[in-house]
């Protein structure tokens, strides 16, 4: 008897490899140990003897789906501590959700909710102390948006953070205020004066909060992430995790750029790690959102005529911090939304290779929303890689939706430009910044964006999260597409979406999810 593990096969789904390439029907992918060792058409593949069966016809067949911007230890954290606004119809809906947690928790607890998105309220505008208080007088609240960008706090968390009528604003945000002067407990990216505040996550938070993320990831037929920004705590979380067996997907964890001089002093560069941990981009942040009105353009919001945005970063400095990354032999992930902010981190990212050339930066600009044509011809020439989020185009470019009433249209149509970027060669790494963590719903949005001219066809969408996921993290050598070499990280969906309509794409369910050949999941 041999000790070997036996192989396993997927026989008869629709292989959709991650390539690009036109999908396979009924095919057959043998596994041996965590490596796939043969692809093809049933008629083309040898079965191995005493291999163990999977059937995937009437199914779907994708490499593991890798979303390449997400706050994952952020969102295992929020599945613990949370109220979770996000499907919330009306503000009254939100605070009966808060009025319920308030009555479990002893007074003075600190009540935290999170995925508001007053787009999506009946009542289109934010939440207010005004609305808070009355509920909520003796716990102070914070409610963050579904962007991240902006909180509503009570007049119990201002009473905490001591913020009053004589408050300034903190550099980069804005304290909202009455016509009086009274702060209405709206903070636009000044959420720092209320964070330290309250109470800290602890380390056990973080690492059982990989734990409920990694569960879900792989529910979503999520195999791979790439976290969009950390620091020491969540760092030494994930190796924690990854020992006690917690951390079920393979992380690539960009830092925070502030943390440079502690990166250099130990000589770590991206690329640092393994198959399952691995050290990434250095993340920073030049712009903040179109919904909270931050994001940084030229040209004022629509609805807004006053407001350009905020710049977090100006150019000399970006210029110089850039270059100190570039320098270090890293990659850095920057996260520039309106076309203004695009502009400056183009300009900053060219200045670095001219200071040092290098080839094969893959440098990332995070979501990248609001593009010219001169910037998406200047991002092919430089070798710049967008990490974009089709669910944000899903979510907000819809006719008449947020993005239209922020920008008008005329922005509203260069928008994720997907078809223009695949169509200049560029290679688009797509995730979905948790806003909702759901690959297969990016995939939807991309195929049927709202802007027609921006569309593309399923294989791209699935490549996008697949494939050139993994050459945003410098992996797609090891993992990103059904291809023989490569790591068994393998998703089957219960519908094949080759058969079904394109606007059905999104209600379609995991089947199973494979990592490095196990079985990780599995929906009976
Ligand atoms: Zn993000």
């Amino acid at each position: 008897m041999s000790l070997e593990p036996c192989p396993r096969v997927i026989i008869g789904g629709t292989l959709i490899d991650g390539t690009g390439r036109a999908p396979i029907k009924d095919s057959v992918i043998v596994v041996k140990d965590e490596w796939i060792i043969a692809v093809g058409r049933r008629d083309q593949v040898e079965i191995p003897p005493g291999a163990e069966m999977i059937d995937a016809s009437e199914k779907t067949v994708l490499p593991g789906l890798i979303d390449a911007h997400v706050h994952f230890v952020g969102l295992g954290v929020r599945m613990i501590q949370n109220i979770n606004l996000r499907e919330t119809k009306t503000i009254s809906e939100a605070l009966e959700k808060v009025k319920t947690r308030i009555s479990e928790v002893e007074k003075g607890v600190w009540i935290l909710g999170r995925g508001w998105d007053d787009s999506k309220w009946e009542d289109r505008r934010y939440v207010t102390k005004y609305d808070l208080d009355p509920i909520s007088p003796d716990n102070p609240v914070m409610l963050t948006r579904v962007c991240g960008h902006l909180v509503s706090i009570n007049s119990k968390a201002l009473e905490i953070a001591g913020i009053t009528k004589d408050t300034p604003d903190p550099k980069g945000g804005e304290i909202d205020r009455t016509p009086e002067g009274e702060p209405t407990g709206v903070l636009k990216d000044a959420s720092q004066l209320i964070r330290k505040h309250v109470p800290g996550v602890t380390d056990e938070m973080y690492v059982e909060g990989l734990k409920r993320a990694s569960e879900y990831a792989l529910s979503l037929g999520c195999t791979s992430i790439q976290e969009a920004g950390i620091g020491a705590p969540q760092m030494k979380a994930y190796q924690t995790a990854l020992e006690m067996g917690y951390l079920k997907v393979r992380a690539y964890l960009m830092w925070t750029e502030r943390n440079i001089e502690a990166m250099e002093a130990l000589g770590l560069r991206t690329g640092f790690g393994n198959n399952m941990l691995r050290l990434g981009s250095a993340k920073m942040l030049v712009d903040g959102s179109i919904g909270a009105r931050t994001a940084a353009f030229f040209e004022p919001y629509e609805d807004e005529p006053t407001n350009k945005g905020i710049v977090m970063i100006p150019e000399g400095e970006l210029i110089k911090r850039v270059k100190a990354v570039h320098r270090m032999g890293s990659q850095v992930a920057i996260h520039a939304i309106g076309d203004y902010a695009i502009e400056t981190t183009i300009n900053a990212i060219e200045e670095a290779i001219r200071d040092s050339p290098r080839k094969d930066h893959r440098h990332r600009i995070e979501h990248c929303e609001v593009l010219t044509s001169t910037q998406i011809e200047r991002i092919k020439q430089l070798g710049i890689v967008p990490s974009v989020q089709p669910n944000f185009a899903g979510e907000w470019s819809d006719p008449g939706g947020l993005y239209e009433t922020r920008i008008g249209k005329k922005r509203l149509r260069q928008n994720n430009p997907y078809r223009y970027l695949l169509d200049e060669g560029i290679k688009l790494s797509f995730g979905s910044d948790g806003m909702p963590f759901n690959p297969i719903y990016g995939i939807w949005s991309a195929v049927n964006h709202w802007i027609r001219a921006s569309r593309i066809t399923l294989e791209e969408a699935v490549r996008g999260f697949t494939l050139d996921a993994a050459y945003a993290s410098y992996e797609e050598d090891m993992k990103g597409s059904v291809e023989v070499g490569k790591l068994a990280d393998i998703t089957i969906l219960e519908q094949d979406l080759t058969e079904i309509p394109s606007d059905e794409i999104r209600d379609v369910s995991v089947h199973m999810t494979l990592v490095g050949g196990k079985i990780m999941y599995y929906n009976e």
